[in-house]
């Protein structure tokens, strides 16, 4: 067999994902010289070919075909357009061909040296990269950063090569629009398929294994999430677990345990996702995947058990968001770099593009009354709002949590049209330090009228005038 090429760098990466980019850009521009190890043949990660990008530009087309044969003008017309799974989903790829266009420009204008292959730790020091034509490559490094991702869980009694039986990555190969859908597990891919399926006219069956959506999520939140979607018509069922999944000629059947049988068209399994650790040679060097197979040992500056290696993103579980993974990296880079910039926010919103949208930011009532923390409640509803009305999307609310004597903003959370935009305004605030941080802010700004901003205003004025 050939020797490997062999090249030494200062930062070695695993995985082009924005966790990987993250860091690699922040190490490029600082003067490092660094390489990412990427076994798909294109940059992006999972993130650009099987997460972020394809679902949300795939959600984008449904929404669109959905508002559009909502139209009043449309329907007076008798007119509606159908198009099919697969002709929504080449809009989705049209997108994430553009974005891996972009970012592998990045790495190209920032001279980060890009190895395509299998990447796996050789020791402490040195990986070796595996092409997929064989050939083989050395790096060595000072530092390392794992960024490589997670894939969705196939437990091992449900038959993932059934053509009717689908994970979160094999979904966006659906080749026809499906009658019926049954979703086993409801945490945000579960539900933003639920409403994406609903939005094409499908049947939806929801399977929760817990008692409730998305706990996480403040309870009013959790609350009105549920009720619109039973509101769409989808079935939701919670505290259900699977005892056998059935793979048929006409369908699939869901057998829960607590005998209850569901038979569609097709199944999406959205249920646990399992980090990629295997064959990166980490118990060799000490460090020890656990929990379905993440590195959940890491530091506040996302060590893990071996100091010069550094894990972010999903392979260290919650939150698993693509813009919590690339603000990790660029937090790991700093702290290589010696460099960490205190006013770098760890403070990750959550977004969730369900129907209707979610975002949130800070303390949940939960954990505010938890912490007995003297909170007061500012709300608007997106109804009364003069934008909404004009966009005919009413459907929504904007809830402001504050600190009743310093008026100090605790959290922000918003349901509705858009809401992962409108919480960004309330995030600016919230982050700022001292008195700067204030529900007075909305109420002492102008907002330009009419918006969807403006319900700041209102939300502010409701909380506030409950003070007393
Ligand atoms: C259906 C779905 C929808 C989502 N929607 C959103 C959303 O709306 N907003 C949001 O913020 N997040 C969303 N996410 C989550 C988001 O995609 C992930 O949080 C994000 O991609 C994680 O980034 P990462 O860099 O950690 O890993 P990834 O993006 O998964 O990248 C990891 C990369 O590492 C590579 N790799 C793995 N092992 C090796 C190895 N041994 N050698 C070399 N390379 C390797 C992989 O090929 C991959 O390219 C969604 C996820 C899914 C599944």
């Amino acid at each position: 067999m050939p020797k490997p090429s062999e090249a030494s760098f200062d930062v070695v990466i695993f995985g082009s994902g924005p966790g990987g980019e993250g860091a690699a850009m922040h190490l490029a521009k600082n003067g490092k010289n660094v390489a990412v190890i990427e076994r798909f043949h294109r940059v992006g990660g999972g993130g650009t070919h099987w997460g972020t990008i394809p679902s949300k530009s795939l959600r984008h087309a449904i929404f669109q075909v959905a508002e559009a044969n909502r139209n009043p003008f449309l329907r007076a017309t008798d007119n509606t357009f159908q198009p099919s799974f697969p002709q929504l989903r080449k809009a989705a790829n049209a997108v994430v061909d553009r974005q891996v266009e972009m970012r592998r420009t990045y790495f190209e204008r920032n001279d980060v040296t890009l190895y395509h292959g299998r990447g796996c730790f050789v020791d402490a020091h040195t990986v070796e990269v595996e092409g997929s034509s064989g050939a083989r490559h050395r790096a060595r490094a000072n530092s390392f950063i794992i960024a490589t991702g997670a894939r969705p869980h196939q437990p091992p009694d449900v038959d993932f090569g059934h053509p009717r039986i689908f994970d979160s990555d094999k979904i966006l190969k659906l080749d026809h629009t499906p009658q019926s859908i049954t979703i086993y597990g409801a945490g945000v891919v579960g539900c933003e398929y639920t409403s994406m399926f609903r939005n094409l006219n499908a049947k939806v069956n929801l399977i929760n294994t817990r008692s409730k959506l998305l706990e996480f999520l403040d309870d009013e939140i959790v609350d009105a999430l549920s009720y619109h979607m039973r509101d769409q018509g989808v079935l939701l069922r919670h505290n259900e677990e699977y005892a056998t999944v059935q793979g048929m000629d006409d369908g699939v059947v869901l057998t829960l345990k607590s005998g209850k049988q569901i038979k569609t068209d097709i199944l999406l399994w959205a249920s646990g996702r399992t980090g990629n650790t295997d064959n990166l040679g980490l118990e060799a060097i000490g460090i020890q995947p656990e929990g379905r197979a993440r590195i959940l040992k890491v530091n506040d500056h996302y060590q893990t058990t071996v100091q010069h290696i550094y894990a972010v993103g999903d392979v260290i579980g919650f939150p698993s968001l693509a813009s919590a993974a690339f603000v990790q990296g660029r937090y790991a880079a700093a702290h290589i770099l010696g460099k960490v910039d205190p006013s770098l926010s760890r403070n990750v919103p959550t977004g969730i593009y369900t129907s209707p949208e979610i975002s949130s930011v800070g303390k949940t009532e939960a954990q505010l009354t938890a912490d007995k923390v003297p909170y007061e409640i500012g709300h608007a509803a997106f109804k009364n709002i003069a934008r909404a009305q004009i966009t005919g999307q009413t459907v929504g609310m904007l809830k402001i949590l504050f600190h009743r004597e310093s008026l100090e903003l605790l959290g922000i959370h918003c349901f509705g049209a858009n809401a992962s935009e409108i919480i960004h305004i309330g995030q600016a605030i919230m982050a700022q330090t001292g008195p700067a941080n204030t529900l007075m802010y909305f109420i002492n700004t102008t907002f330009n009228y009419p918006t969807m901003a403006e319900v700041y205003r209102v939300a502010a004025l409701n909380g506030y005038n409950r003070l007393f």
